[in-house]
């Protein structure tokens, strides 16, 4: 029996879906996007929303817009995707990494504490396997520190204030943290469509947000538009009415706009999300945490008094580390495709070329060494759920 590890739930509704976009005689950034865009922010109880070509391009922008670079540190977990992290070294800024919790995988409240100073400009909070970080907990935290953040003259770390926090919620498009929908919780939220994440559009990402301060939400919106288009005044598509031909490059922006095919493949998946995607994968979750053994092995956290996951990944651990890779071995060997998350960033070249040690964040390395992320996803009928579970027990 062969068992992938993570392929797309996309069913004849999207690709029809895409075939009137392609008939329609507009493909790229259009009312598509424009339609996605404010279903995105609906359903995320957040004011704007911005769809883009990636996370790891919303990432970027935030810290553009904020104008965070050479000589500002960035907190983050190093126990995340290299995108994370990269986008900071992009911008000229220093990574830094804050150790997580043995528990949920998460970055721990009193690892980014130690770390904070007056070069702070940023927390990059990563969402692991869906279940959201304590962002009551963090913006408390960035809030007492206040006193300590210097801003630079960027009207909008003045009207902030503090310590910018910016949620890597590639993992948690749909999860709860306090009730409250992921996307909401922090000052912006990043968001990857990516094909493995739990909604996707192949390739894609959107950043929520809200107003703050004096800076309203539309101006926001309007400045991420122009950063994630050239800088250019007109969309293509005001661009194309007759004689509405001219237009100005106002800043040296990037090219990170989603297009409508995207879109198209975005919104029918959103459709079917609460109650297509996210029901199929719970039933793969609960499956295994009703069917494995916690003698041999520790269960995630899929939802606690605060938190409620959305499934995107299972991350079992073993007991015993020696096991780990032997173990992976044999299910590789029954045609099961398991995955771990993640490599920690310290552990790679780049990172380690940099002087990051991995010695110096031990729950990370605890938790790496343990890892074992199940197939989850909506191809996973009981048999072949019971298929998985033997193999990983015998
Ligand atoms: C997938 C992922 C990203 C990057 O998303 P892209 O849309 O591929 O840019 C960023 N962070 C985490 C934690 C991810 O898993």
């Amino acid at each position: 029996m062969k068992i992938p590890f993570s392929p797309p739930d996309i069913t004849e509704r999207e690709i029809q879906a895409v075939v009137e976009v392609l008939r329609s005689g507009w493909i790229t950034t259009g009312p598509k996007t424009a339609l996605f865009e404010e279903k995105i922010a609906s359903y995320c109880q957040t004011e704007k929303a911005i769809c883009l070509n990636s996370a790891t391009a919303g990432l970027e922008l935030v810290l553009r817009l904020f104008e965070i670079g050479e000589g500002d540190e960035v907190i983050t977990t190093p126990y995340t995707f290299a995108a994370t992290a990269n986008v900071i070294l992009h911008c000229g800024a220093k990574p830094i990494f804050a150790d997580i919790n043995q528990n949920d995988f998460n970055i721990s409240l009193s690892e980014i504490e130690k770390k904070i100073n007056p070069k702070t400009k940023a927390i990059i909070p990563v969402d692991f396997a869906g279940l959201p970080c304590d962002y009551d907990g963090i913006l408390t935290l960035v809030k007492e520190k206040q006193s300590l953040f210097v801003p630079k003259k960027n009207t909008l770390q003045e009207n902030l204030g503090r310590i910018l926090v910016l949620a890597d919620a590639a993992h948690s498009f749909g999860s709860l943290y306090k009730k409250r929908k992921s996307g909401s919780l922090a000052d912006f939220t990043v968001f990857s469509f990516h094909a493995v994440k739990n909604l996707t559009t192949a390739e894609g990402g959107a950043i929520t947000f809200s107003s703050f301060g004096d800076v309203s939400a539309d101006s926001l919106y309007k400045k991420l538009k122009l950063l994630s288009l050239h800088g250019q005044s007109k969309t293509a598509i005001e661009k194309i009415k007759p004689g509405n031909w001219h237009y100005t490059i106002d800043l040296a922006g990037y090219k990170y706009n989603m297009t409508d095919i995207a879109a198209a493949i975005g919104l029918v998946q959103l459709e079917r999300f609460d109650p297509e995607i996210t029901p199929k994968r719970k039933k793969v979750a609960d499956f295994y945490s009703q069917n494995i053994s916690e003698k041999d092995f520790i269960l995630p956290i899929l939802n606690d008094q605060t938190r409620q996951t959305n499934y995107h990944l299972y991350p079992l651990r073993v007991r015993i580390a020696e096991k780990r890779d032997s173990l992976i071995q044999k299910l590789a060997e029954a045609e099961i495709a398991a995955n771990v998350h993640f490599i920690p960033l310290p552990m790679h070249p780049l990172y380690k070329n940099l002087g990051y040690r991995i010695e110096d964040y031990p729950n990370t390395l605890f938790c790496f060494e343990r890892e074992i992320s199940l197939p989850i996803h909506s191809f996973l009928e009981e048999e072949k759920l019971a298929y998985i579970v033997e193999k990983l027990q015998t």
